[in-house]
């Protein structure tokens, strides 16, 4: 069975196709290595699958390369390339969305539309809520309040219009803040994580109060087999870790695990972060069989380890 997973260079997509080809599928890797961070990381994110027969790395662009041709064969899609980042998304970044999102999906979505797919899986954000009534439901009105967050809504939009006007069998899994291993360096627990380690200081924008739902990276990747195993195409499931905690609460725990206090400093809160996540994971329990296996203690001792052994590399 052959798949296709697209950003395979990035945090979740290295994951997911590690987990692909262990899981005795053919896997094909399509990354462009954005700068948005430090392309080495990604050089190493793939490594281990480069020495992987049942792994090809195709280092093109989803913007313009020839979706028609690599896509014969596929079966299956993972679809993860993209820009990230709340914060980045205002001013002129914003062109780096709408092409490495919107354009890249849509381009991607018509070669789909082309051949016959058993899934395609979307990687959706918790960004597209905004700041809902909690628990977030996938039945309730979402109204991103970030310029990501609308480049990560259309793209479930065209998703979801791929999938009704031409039956491409999508599956949109909206991550809730995804953390582990190969972690992102802008994303808050490898800054805090490195910080306190070193002694640095941590800065918060807000109070800390400010509450996520936290999910570990094995569990993200588990959602999208899961997906793949039921026919529940044209859905949309959170996937979440199962709890959540403030950005203070989160430290506290980060405080415990290293054993050495962090040094805060407050600053202003920035636009387009959400005030709260809170993910309700039972249509993804009920209908994937989703559930969480991984605390939020559990996964940051392993994120701790993983920076350790990267930190002066
Ligand atoms: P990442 O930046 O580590 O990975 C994305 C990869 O996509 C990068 O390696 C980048 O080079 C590649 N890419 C970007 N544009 C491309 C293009 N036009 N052509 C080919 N490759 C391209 O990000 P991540 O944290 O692993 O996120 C993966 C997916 O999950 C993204 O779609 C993101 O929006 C979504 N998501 C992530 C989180 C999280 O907590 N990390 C939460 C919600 C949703």
């Amino acid at each position: 069975m052959r798949c296709l997973v697209t950003g395979c260079a990035g945090f979740i997509g290295s994951h997911l196709a590690e987990k692909l080809v262990q899981s005795g599928f053919e896997v094909m890797g399509i990354d462009s290595f954005t700068d948005y961070y430090d392309r080495r990381i990604k050089e190493a994110n793939v490594q281990g699958l480069l020495k992987s027969g049942k792994f090809t790395l195709v280092r093109e662009d989803l913007l313009n390369m020839d979706l028609d041709k690599v896509l014969e064969r596929v079966e299956y899609i993972f679809h993860h390339a993209a820009q990230p980042g709340v914060i980045a998304s205002w001013g002129e970044h914003f062109e780096s969305y709408s092409q490495n999102n919107i354009l890249a999906t849509q381009r991607l979505l018509e070669s789909a539309r082309k051949i016959s797919l058993k899934s395609f899986i979307f990687a959706s954000s918790s960004s597209v809520y905004g700041n809902c009534e909690l628990p977030m439901r996938e039945d309730r009105l979402v109204s991103p309040i970030s310029p990501y967050g609308v480049s990560k809504l259309a793209c479930e939009n065209l998703c979801y219009s791929y999938w009704k006007n031409f039956g491409v069998p999508i599956i949109s899994l909206r991550y809730f803040t995804v953390y582990g291993s190969r972690q992102r360096p802008d994303m808050a627990f490898h800054k805090f994580i490195r910080a306190i380690l070193k002694g640095k200081e941590i800065t918060i924008y807000g109070d800390g109060n400010q509450t996520r739902d936290f999910t570990y990276i094995d569990d993200a990747v588990n959602s999208n087999i899961l997906a793949i195993e039921k026919s529940c195409s044209g859905e949309i499931f959170n996937i979440g870790g199962g709890s959540y905690i403030s950005v203070n609460g989160a430290i506290k725990l980060l405080e415990e695990i290293i054993e050495k206090r962090a040094r805060i400093i407050y600053k202003e809160k920035r636009k387009g972060e959400m005030e709260a996540t809170w993910a309700d994971i039972g249509k993804a329990k009920k209908m994937l069989g989703y559930n969480p296996r991984f605390n939020l203690k559990e996964g940051l001792f392993k994120e701790i380890e993983w920076i350790k052994g990267i930190m002066d590399k």
